[in-house]
């Protein structure tokens, strides 16, 4: 029975489109299922701030243990392609058609949270108090999650479902993700005529980026120069440049140090031959770092040992909404939760996993340590 009520469930995700900024549907779709699980239900005005046709979903339902609510999370928007997905159940794995992805990036997160809070209900055992949190935006460096209403949340401790890897596996860790542009501007002149009235944007730039280190400049610090664009013909001296590039550092004050440095090669090598350089920011996300002895990592661990599973905590080079949850005080992992290869037509998801996922979360909630 439930086995077929959590392949309905996914299924029934899956075949809602819901691209970023377009998560209306399935907001709909999930605000009925939560409603008939007995949860308060209500939608804050992320769309409205951020430019989608849908807020972030937030729900409560009261528990019988002692201590604060948990909260649960999974974002509700999928990436590309996207429209007309379909689940294709075949044994335990379960893929799109082929030309779409699959949406397990992040139905199976949404699905494990709904059938274990079912789970938990059918068997009568209590549970912690819940609070549920689904965003809107978040394949847009969380943009939904950045902007979410706070103030109605009382858990300090969160579980994010929104990892590829094996169940049991979690990120406590995210870097800073900083992009950056770049616009050199020199003067334009005939190559051939006159290159000595010219003002070579892209010598600048050349210059600049054969200052800048790039790939692993540090232990957890990454820096990419991404785009470079400039120049009309052959035969003109360029007057414009553009870059564009990224920073990763799980330690922000790293990356902003990395990205001062970087402003500053631009800008000297501009002024060196007489081109300005507009440099420009912007901060996606913010790095975290979940400890060790932090509760949520301490109930993941024993959740982990409680099922069985090996427990694997490590740091993820991508970010979630959990970066935005740790700015806001509450500490969380970010949890495998049956996907994998993500953004692409191959994505898949498994029955099996999905399973343990479900048994691994109600663990979680069921656990009597406040
Ligand atoms: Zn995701």
């Amino acid at each position: 029975m439930e086995d077929r009520r959590i392949i309905k469930t996914f299924d029934d995700l899956v075949s809602i489109y819901s691209p970023s900024f377009g998560e209306r549907d399935l907001c709909d779709c999930l605000k009925a299922k939560l409603e008939a699980l007995g949860a308060s239900v209500w939608e804050d005005n992320a769309g409205d701030l951020i430019g989608g046709n849908c807020g972030n979903l937030c729900a409560f339902l009261p528990g019988e243990l002692p201590g604060p609510p948990i909260l649960l999370s999974a974002h509700m928007d999928t990436v590309e392609p996207a429209f007309g997905k379909k689940a294709v159940f075949n044994g335990d794995t379960i893929t799109s058609e082929g030309s779409t992805i699959l949406g397990a990036d992040d139905a199976s997160g949404i699905a494990i949270i709904l059938e274990a809070i079912e789970r938990i209900k059918e068997s009568g055992l209590p549970r912690r108090s819940v609070e549920l949190l689904f965003p809107v935006a978040e394949e847009k460096y969380g943009l939904g999650s950045a902007v979410a209403d706070y103030t109605k949340l009382k858990a300090k401790e969160a579980f994010v479902f929104d990892l590829e890897g094996e169940i049991g596996e979690a990120a406590n860790a995210a870097p800073s993700i900083i992009a950056f542009t770049v616009s050199i501007k020199g003067k334009a002149s005939h190559a051939g005529f006159a290159p000595l009235e010219g003002i070579h944007a892209i010598l600048a730039a050349s210059r600049a980026v054969s200052r800048i280190p790039l790939g692993i400049v540090a232990p957890g610090l990454t820096c990419n120069i991404g785009t470079i664009s400039g120049g009309k013909a052959r035969n003109i001296i360029p007057e414009q440049c553009d870059i564009t590039g990224e920073i990763r550092g799980f330690d922000h004050g790293a990356a902003l140090e990395a990205l001062e440095a970087t402003k500053a090669a631009f800008e000297e090598e501009a002024e060196a031959i007489g081109a300005t350089a507009i440099f420009s920011h912007k901060i996606e996300i913010t790095a975290y770092e979940t400890l060790a002895e932090s509760p949520a990592t301490l109930r993941f661990r024993r959740a982990c040992e409680a099922e069985g599973l090996p427990c694997r905590i490590h740091k993820t080079l991508g970010g979630s909404d959990n970066n935005n949850f740790f700015l806001h005080g509450i500490e969380g992992l970010v949890l495998a939760c049956s996907m994998h290869n993500v953004h692409s037509a191959r994505e898949s998801a498994s029955l099996a996993e999905l399973e343990k996922c479900v048994q691994l979360t109600a663990r979680i909630l069921t656990e009597g340590t406040p």
